[in-house]
């Protein structure tokens, strides 16, 4: 399938590891030309360059913390300085700690409102001129599958992610009046470094093996695995490409099977 990706401009934010890193580097393998965010200077260059090596990409690497306003604004400028445009935004960021309702501060839920929702929120803004000036965007939104079934110990991500969706269903009509597509993906269990170091914090806690939580997770997922990040990268492929100009507004979940949920 040809996805029509070839020469356009992918920011993809968050992208130094984990989910970012691979949706970034299958848009590169598309023939995208890929601007890259994270927040330690040395890392994102070296990512950058080691993506370009995988796929003859044109990759350049950004510096931006996502809570901080002025950096977003400064570093999509600095993006559309030099790559003149950008068709495809992948909103990603880092997960807000995990947390019962009793352990968390008006702190803990301000900084996971500016990380989990605002940044999608002025990302999306900052880039949407340019889209709307060709007439032609992707917003992907790169989620949880706890917006169509709560997690349980994570409550700031189960409540501000649904923010997340509300927000981008509100504003998928206007945008697709430029041909702007904004959809999200309600991600599943995929093995990360962040689920790895997970898995071993709760191994250490319980006095058990790493694999032995891996494994007690998969058991809960219809497919019986965590997902690899590039399944869910080639969703994100998908959704930017020209094969996808028909979905808008949408959730659409990769996630194994675990949403019990019809819908
Ligand atoms: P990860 O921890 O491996 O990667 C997160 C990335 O975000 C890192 O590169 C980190 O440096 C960056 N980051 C964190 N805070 C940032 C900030 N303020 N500014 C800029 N960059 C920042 O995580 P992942 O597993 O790739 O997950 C990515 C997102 O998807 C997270 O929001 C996570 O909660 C969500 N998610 C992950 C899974 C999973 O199973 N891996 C499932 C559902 C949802």
């Amino acid at each position: 399938m040809d996805l029509g990706l070839t020469a356009k401009v992918a920011l993809v934010t968050a992208a130094s590891q984990g989910l970012g890193r691979a949706s970034a580097d299958a848009l590169a393998r598309e023939g995208m030309q890929v601007a890259i965010c994270a927040r330690d200077e040395a890392v994102t260059r070296r990512v950058a360059e080691e993506l370009h090596a995988a796929t003859g990409a044109r990759v350049e690497g950004f510096v931006c913390d996502l809570t901080d306003s002025a950096a977003i604004s400064i570093m999509v400028d600095a993006v559309l300085a030099r790559f003149g445009t950008v068709h495809v935004l992948v909103n990603n960021a880092g997960g807000p700690p995990p947390g019962q309702f009793a352990d968390v501060s008006d702190a803990d839920w301000q900084r996971a409102f500016e990380l989990t929702l605002m940044s999608q929120v002025r990302m999306t803004r900052a880039v949407l001129p340019a889209m709307r000036a060709q007439r032609w965007g992707r917003v992907i939104n790169l989620s949880s599958y706890s917006v169509k079934q709560p997690i349980p110990d994570i409550v700031l991500s189960n409540s501000l992610r649904l923010g997340g969706i509300g927000w981008a269903k509100s504003i998928a009509s206007s945008l697709a009046a430029d041909n702007v597509l904004i959809n999200t993906i309600a991600t599943g269990w995929t093995l990360t470094d962040r689920v790895a170091q997970m898995a071993t914090s709760r191994a250490a806690a319980g006095e058990r093996d790493s694999s032995a939580v891996l494994a007690e997770i998969a058991a809960g997922i219809p497919l019986k695995r965590l997902a690899r990040p590039e399944e869910i990268a080639d969703v994100v492929a998908f959704l930017a490409s020209e094969r996808a100009s028909y979905i808008t507004g949408t959730v659409i979940p990769v996630d194994g099977g675990i949403i019990q949920s019809p819908t």
